[in-house]
């Protein structure tokens, strides 16, 4: 992830792009960005398909903690992350944060509400983050939709490296909502059949 973090520069830090469908913080990632010492940093989240940056935000590192710094809702928020460290053996150590609402161990927060907290304060489940993908995957190939012609043709302005790139990216879109819907299915499948196993007279399924 050489792009993640990067030296807080001109831009003022704070929210950009609409939605906050449930960006995450990496621990790992910010470490391997160099990021947890001291200094002004910031975070760039950005589109999976595309490369551009959706969002981001300031991270101020200090010495047992980082201070995520954005604006979200007209709202100016500064939430204190301590970091903790594991030793992993070999005179090494791994880092993690302390989850600023339950003060849990984890290696992702997430942004939900405004606030960033850890899978288990937000409820997140593994299948909702799922289905956000999902939904996510949607919205980017409206969005990209938008840009092409009737039936994903090329309008007579676009460069043919554009197009090709705009393509390939709808294709990625379709491709993970696939695998999720194709997950989906599969999980349903599995209920009905445990469900049919406990309640063999109940469920009658015909077809
Ligand atoms: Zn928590």
């Amino acid at each position: 992830m050489g792009k993640g973090g990067s030296r807080l520069g001109a831009g003022r830090p704070g929210w950009r792009g609409k939605t906050e469908h449930c960006r995450s913080l990496d621990v790992r990632r910010f470490a391997s960005a160099n990021m947890l010492r001291t200094g002004m940093w910031s975070w760039q989240w950005r589109d999976a398909v595309t490369g551009e940056e959706v969002a981001s935000i300031g991270v101020i590192g200090q010495t047992y903690s980082v201070v995520l710094a954005y604006t979200a809702g007209g709202e100016a928020i500064r939430t204190r992350v301590p970091i903790v460290r594991t030793d992993c053996g070999f005179g090494g150590s791994r880092p993690w944060f302390a989850c600023p609402s339950c003060s849990r161990r984890v290696a992702l927060l997430f942004l939900r509400s405004r606030h960033f907290a850890c899978r288990h304060c937000h409820r997140l489940s593994y299948g909702s983050q799922a289905a956000d993908l999902c939904g996510r995957a949607w919205r980017r190939q409206r969005k990209i939709e938008a840009r092409l012609g009737p039936d994903w043709r090329r309008p007579p302005h676009m460069h043919l490296k554009t197009y090709e790139r705009l393509l390939k990216a709808i294709l990625a879109c379709e491709r993970q909502r696939d695998a999720w819907l194709s997950g989906a299915v599969a999980r349903l499948m599995g209920g009905l059949e445990a469900l049919q196993k406990r309640f063999p007279n109940l469920i009658g399924v015909s077809d």
